[in-house]
């Protein structure tokens, strides 16, 4: 691993990340903000810089994973000079507006620029499950995709440095409805006693089950055509059963309407007959 590589923030993802590369027998200089956070690396061989630009100078490669976007610039626009000619790996969470702000600023600045988003919590980098989403420099990519790979499957989406966050976002958006799915049937079985526990041991194999799904949606929706055989309509899929129990319950229905509305507004359309997957219209086109 004769590439040297400089760590910039070591809060907990930082930590994770350069302690990975220590133990694949990386050098790596690192530089945090606050002193002592660096302890741990250097008496496992890290070095460990006073300021970040003398981690940037002892780096061809310069991983960035502070805490966003505001923070990167505050700590690399003194450092830009120093940056030209090097690789900048910026891991720090940030929007996708944010993402193509800093590969313009780091294109002016001369500096390679690849954005990555961590799908993982501290505890599963370099474990199976983790992954890492880049985009931005493709030669950047494919030359430090083994040290990417240390920390998560890396996948690069393309030139738009933008993407690896759009992706991010989206899996998180696609999380988060999930998890309110499984909230509001924990709160519909509460009434009768049951558990959130009991229920989720349910939940579990029955919504694992249901991801396979996806992959039939998305021939569906790649096909362009909703009227396919042997799929659900949406007429079919109308929710007034779910929501009907759910008041009944005495509970909220707002996750399972949300629902609702994006069904109806096709089956107002007049698709009645249609494939479930043609709500994906109702979301693209707000109503
Ligand atoms: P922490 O809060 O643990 O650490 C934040 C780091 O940023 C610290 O090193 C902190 O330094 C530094 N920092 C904050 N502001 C500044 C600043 N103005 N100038 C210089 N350094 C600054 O966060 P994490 O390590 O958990 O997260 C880091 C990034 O990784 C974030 O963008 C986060 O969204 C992303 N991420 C985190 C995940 C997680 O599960 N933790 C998952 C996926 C992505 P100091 O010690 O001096 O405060």
């Amino acid at each position: 691993n004769s590439v040297q590589v400089s760590v910039l923030g070591l809060g907990a993802m930082g930590s994770a990340l350069a302690d990975a590369l220590v133990k694949a027998g990386y050098e790596i200089t690192c530089w945090n903000r606050s002193p002592g956070k660096a302890d741990d690396l250097v008496a496992r061989g890290a070095k460990a810089a006073d300021t970040a630009g003398d981690a940037v100078r002892a780096g061809q490669l310069v991983i960035a994973c502070l805490l966003d976007h505001a923070s990167v610039h505050e700590v690399l626009d003194p450092l830009s000079d120093q940056l030209a000619g090097r690789t900048l790996v910026n891991v720090t969470t940030t929007s996708p507006a944010q993402s193509r702000e800093l590969a313009d600023w780091a294109a002016r600045a001369g500096v390679t620029y690849l954005d990555g988003g961590i799908m993982a919590v501290p505890s599963m980098i370099g474990r199976p499950g983790a992954s890492i989403l880049c985009s931005g420099s493709a030669d950047a990519f494919h030359q430090h995709k083994p040290l990417l790979d240390l920390w998560g499957t890396a996948t690069y989406f393309g030139e738009d440095a933008g993407l690896a966050s759009l992706y991010d976002l989206a899996l998180l958006a696609g999380m988060y409805v999930m998890f309110a799915g499984f909230m509001h049937g924990a709160a519909m079985v509460a009434p009768a006693g049951v558990t959130a526990g009991e229920f989720a041991s349910m939940a579990t194999p029955w919504l694992t089950a249901m991801t396979g799904a996806f992959e039939e949606f998305a021939t569906v929706i790649d096909g362009g055509d909703y009227t396919v055989e042997g799929q659900q309509s949406l007429q079919f899929a109308d929710l007034g059963d779910l929501l009907a129990a759910s008041s009944a319950q005495g509970i909220s229905t707002e996750v399972v309407a949300m629902v609702q509305r994006l069904v109806q507004r096709q089956i107002d359309a007049g698709h009645g007959e249609e494939g479930f997957a043609r709500i994906i219209e109702s979301i693209k086109q707000p109503g």
